[in-house]
């Protein structure tokens, strides 16, 4: 605690323009790079372009080389590597102490994490250490272009209204990005850039948690902000074994199955399927929706998607507004129909 009221001290007297540069934090499980970094990438080019600084990854790992080469092709200019046995996995005293260190030393002026889990305990975490603010799950990230400073926007209560929320005194300004809404940076293998190897030394105990094994679930993994085919469901299906016949289509297809919020609240799906404002942002290549009536909170989640395919009984339902093809008609009769084309093809 007093470490923490001396450095909020020292800050009160920093002079902020010593900040430059965006940064992003390269997560990796299991020595591979999160999708979500590729998006933290692209959306912190544009940052950097608007002010005139760079872009830099920080990986924190154990044997990580190999993908500095990777960040680099993805738009970072500069990229610090933090190598140690302690870091091959995440814990929270570690990756913050790094992270921490980092920043006293090279002080980005932005500093951008993956809304994921691992970001959503670190982010917090080297925010107090740094004294400065977090911003939780953003859904946008602009430069005002009058003072320069960063303008973050998240969903709040509930999702009912869109806050944009700054940081206005210290430095960094950091926010966790939601996975899925930002464009993924552009892939140049011809790209240049530094690598700056940080001094990485723990004292014994320092770290208070060890991993001692990793149980991977047996659960079925889903992941819809990385999915490329989506098979949604709405309150259409009619009951919870309407999800068994989305699951057939999506299996044949190589997708996976998706719910609007209604089903989840019915508790015919688990929430980690939900698509929308309060649930997942996906952009896959192909969207289905399958009785989903089209509300705000659900088009939020999943309008970019490349194609969207309605099917709804009601011709005025809203998601045909932005399905680039729909079916006026039953789902039960639809699906069972592109099964047999499926099959036939
Ligand atoms: P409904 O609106 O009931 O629509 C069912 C549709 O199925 C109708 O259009 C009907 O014509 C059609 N249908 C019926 N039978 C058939 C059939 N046999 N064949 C074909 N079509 C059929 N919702 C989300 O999805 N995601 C969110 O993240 C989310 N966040 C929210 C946050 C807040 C703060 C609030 C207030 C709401 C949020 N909602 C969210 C809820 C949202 O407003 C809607 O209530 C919800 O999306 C409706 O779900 P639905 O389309 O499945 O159901």
């Amino acid at each position: 605690f007093k470490a923490i009221m001396q450095e909020e001290m020292e800050k009160e007297k920093e002079d902020l323009s010593l900040y430059q540069d965006v940064w992003v934090f390269a997560e990796q499980r299991e020595s591979k790079v999160m999708p979500v970094v590729y998006e933290l990438l692209g959306e912190g080019r544009k940052l950097a372009e608007k002010r005139q600084s760079k872009l830099c990854a920080l990986l924190c790992g154990y044997q990580m080389s190999h993908q500095v080469e990777d960040l680099i092709a993805h738009g970072a200019d500069v990229v610090y590597v933090a190598d140690h046995e302690e870091l091959r996995t995440y814990t929270t005293d570690g990756y913050s102490k790094v992270f921490h260190e980092a920043i006293k030393k090279y002080k980005p002026e932005i500093v951008l994490l993956g809304a994921t889990h691992i970001g959503r305990d670190l982010g917090p975490s080297i925010a107090v250490k740094s004294s400065t603010g977090l911003t939780a799950d953003c859904t946008s990230l602009e430069i005002d272009p009058e003072d320069g400073k960063l303008r973050q926007t998240r969903p709040a209560f509930g999702g009912n209204l869109m806050a944009t929320i700054i940081c206005p005194d210290t430095r960094p300004q950091m926010s966790t990005v939601r996975p899925g809404v930002m464009d993924k940076a552009l892939y140049d293998p011809e790209r240049e850039g530094e690598v700056i190897r940080l001094d990485v030394s723990f004292q014994p105990d320092e770290i208070r948690t060890k991993v001692l094994k990793t149980v991977k679930s047996l659960a079925k993994q889903v992941s819809l902000s990385d999915a490329d085919i989506i098979v949604a469901g709405g309150m259409g299906i009619g009951n919870k074994e309407g999800f068994k016949l989305l699951e057939e289509l999506a299996e044949k297809l190589g997708g996976t199955v998706a719910a609007s919020r209604a089903c989840v609240d019915a508790g015919w799906i688990e929430h980690q399927y939900q698509v929308g404002q309060t649930g997942t942002t996906v952009k896959p290549t192909l969207y289905f929706a399958f009785g989903i009536s089209g509300a705000i909170q659900h088009i939020a989640g999943m309008k970019d998607s490349d194609y969207i395919i309605a099917v709804n009984k009601n011709q005025d339902a809203p998601i045909f507004e932005v399905a680039d093809y729909g079916i006026v008609g039953d789902l039960y009769q639809v699906i069972p129909g592109l099964l047999d084309e499926i099959e036939r093809i």
